[in-house]
């Protein structure tokens, strides 16, 4: 009897332990320093939502509930019972769930990919299961399922390779796909999961997948934390939970944050902070670099592989961030990172810069600085590494959002496969005339760059013609090869014939290729106007004040002016933000002051050079003309404009955000 009556009272104790709640609480800040203020108080989070009136929206337990109540920071609830209000989040329907999976059968080509049990999100087991239907399905694409190492409660970490003779370790760039480093991010496998299925599926049918699982061995693992994702399904089976770390018994307490426990040392233990010591805290980093095995388990599978390049996925926050999170400056190879996730996010336009650039804090002891340059001898080199961060909604989003969180995804994949060997795009035509009249012959020396991190070899070039006012007279080029991250000029040049009877100001559309061993690796559509344009208006004068009326509000806020800091032609150029970043809550315009009359013209453009860096999703630039004397203004679509997202930004308009 008291044997027993000690047993129930353990069990009463463990259920204490994991009864914590979480709410999602709006803190109120001053300026983004308060975020360092506030995870310097003790209260440590991740995965914050920034809400644009200068506060942010998290995920609190409720011991940092309590921590919260003591700083002074102003906040509102948003969410107070999470587990009930997870509960009530309405579930699909068996139809929508099938509308979802024929739709990716007949837009991706995807039909293995579907719905799990755990709110929508497939359970450990049934990670493994898709992992052997897969092997089974596809024998000659993918491996079977290989333990990279055990957790610290003794279950395997599963690995496959999808290449072509999968079995073979072939000498081919090797990249590396992780998900489940916390094990309340469901949707960074379930995204995996997907790509997996679209290489698997589209086989056969797509060239350029076709090529790209011939010529890399692509690694893949699903769940880099099966203990703590495990721990989430038994203790919430319908999906909901809120376990984050591993499941080690530090004594009182459960759980290493595993994105905080990779070495070196100075990164783990970097001055900047961006983890905790605490061990019952989210972000606890453990008692040393690579204390856990699990991440041991990813330590000893890059020393044992030749990986290139690396996606560790996350949720949430829609950003994209690379190195270094745990210094408080960019990497050596910052512009390769930035030209990587800028291509990347023109697919699911999330936010790209590092951890201090998109959150606004520091994380040492993080994946992608170990696997960057954490140990360049044991992973033979560096590893370009980036962290995805999926959704906007939080780590368990609802079941409608699975599939297309999923989808925005697969092109970034397929982009960071390509990257891994060598990936050439055209950067400049060249062309030997500034004008394209009727009857020239235009010779063409275009430039290409191979972006990729390894050499690109039997590249060959192809220009096609789209409509009948140009032909084509010399359609292909070749290079032997471009090394890797370099930039090659075709030796013999392409040419086309403009149509004698092209009409002037019509369009003449070519379509540039780049292709390897007959694949397409990219292509550009060029659009030319026919004639001679005229210069109505050119502002030459390098002062905006001369032609331009300036105002912002409000009034104190800095207004356009030049800089001398960059320009395209000396002596300088126009900035919005002459003093370092524009004002908070500012609306500055810069405003022809005498209108352009183009009676008796057709076919006016608008051309001038841009840079900017702006907050993306949120702020936002314009350039508008108005036809009736100022009283309305229409924006206008530019190359690099793209629809604004209805926050603060005007949905659906044209506009400039983000970084370029
Ligand atoms: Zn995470």
């Amino acid at each position: 009897m008291k044997n027993i009556f000690i047993l129930l009272f353990l069990l009463i104790f463990a259920q204490t332990l994991s009864a914590q709640n979480y709410k999602q609480v709006q803190i109120y800040l001053n300026s983004s320093s308060d975020i360092e203020k506030l995870l310097n108080s003790g209260l440590e989070f991740d995965h914050l939502n920034f809400s644009r009136d200068n506060s942010i929206i998290v995920f609190l337990n409720d011991n940092e509930f309590g921590l919260l109540q003591t700083t002074g920071f102003r906040y509102e609830i948003l969410i107070d019972d999470w587990y009930g209000y997870y509960s009530k989040i309405p579930k699909l329907t068996d139809e929508q769930k099938s509308a979802f999976i024929n739709q990716s059968k007949t837009e991706m080509n995807v039909g293995g990919f579907g719905f799990g049990s755990m709110g929508g999100f497939y359970t450990l087991a049934e990670v493994v299961a898709e992992l052997d239907s897969m092997k089974s399905l596809f024998p000659n694409l993918i491996t079977s399922k290989v333990s990279i190492g055990n957790t610290i409660e003794g279950k395997p970490t599963y690995m496959v390779k999808i290449s072509d003779n999968p079995g073979v370790d072939e000498n081919e760039p090797e990249v590396l796909y992780t998900a489940l480093h916390h094990a309340r991010e469901p949707e960074s496998m379930m995204q995996m999961i997907y790509f997996m299925y679209y290489l698997l599926e589209n086989y056969n049918t797509d060239p350029a997948v076709q090529y790209l699982v011939n010529n890399r061995e692509l690694y893949f693992i699903p769940v880099v934390n099966p203990d703590g994702y495990e721990y989430n399904r038994s203790t919430y089976p319908s999906g909901g939970g809120m376990w984050r770390k591993n499941r080690r018994n530090n004594g009182g307490s459960y759980g290493v944050d595993l994105n905080r426990n990779y070495g070196p040392y100075s990164y783990w233990n970097a001055p900047n902070g961006g983890s905790s010591t605490t061990p019952s805290s989210d972000t606890y980093r453990g008692t040393a670099p690579f204390s856990e095995p699990e991440t041991n388990n990813i330590k000893n599978f890059l020393a044992s592989r030749k990986i290139k390049n690396a996606l560790n996925y996350h949720t949430y926050g829609n950003y994209l961030i690379y190195p270094y999170g745990a210094l408080d400056h960019e990497t050596p190879d910052s512009l390769t990172f930035r030209e990587y996730a800028s291509d990347m996010t023109f697919y699911n336009n999330y936010t790209y810069g590092t951890d201090l650039q998109t959150v606004n804090y520091s994380t040492r002891g993080n994946s992608d600085d170990y696997f960057y340059d954490g140990d360049t001898v044991l992973n033979s080199g560096k590893i370009f590494t980036m962290t995805p961060e999926v959704g906007t909604t939080g780590f368990w989003p609802s079941q409608s959002e699975i599939f297309p969180l999923a989808i925005e995804n697969v092109f970034p994949n397929l982009y960071y496969a390509w990257i891994a060997g060598g990936y050439v795009e055209m950067i400049n035509p060249n062309f030997s005339k500034q004008y394209f009249m009727p009857g020239d012959n235009i010779i063409m020396y275009p430039t290409f760059r191979n972006k990729g991190l390894s050499t690109a070899a039997n590249v060959t070039i192809e220009l096609t013609s789209l409509n009948t006012n140009a032909t084509i007279s010399v359609s292909n080029a070749s290079f032997d090869s471009i090394s890797a991250r370099h930039t090659s000029t075709v030796l013999s040049p392409l040419s086309f014939t403009i149509s004698s009877n092209a009409q002037a100001e019509s369009q003449i559309q070519l379509l540039i290729k780049a292709n390897t061993n007959g694949v397409t690796m990219s292509e550009d559509t060029l659009f030319l106007i026919v004639g001679k344009p005229e210069y109505i208006f050119a502002d030459t004068t390098n002062n905006p004040n001369n032609l331009w009326t300036i105002i912002g509000t409000p009034a104190s806020a800095p207004k356009w002016a030049i800089t001398t800091a960059t320009y395209n032609s000396p002596p300088n150029s126009y900035t919005d933000s002459p003093s370092g970043n524009y004002a908070a809550s500012s609306t500055i315009t810069m405003t022809l002051t005498n209108a352009i009359n183009l009676t008796g013209y057709s076919n006016p453009r608008l051309s001038f050079y841009t840079k900017f860096d702006i907050e993306n999703n949120w702020d936002y630039g314009q350039v508008e003309i108005s036809t009736n004397n100022g009283a309305t203004w229409i924006p206008l679509h530019g190359q690099y404009t793209n629809p604004g997202t209805g926050s603060f930004q005007p949905n659906g308009e044209p506009l400039y955000d983000g970084l370029r």
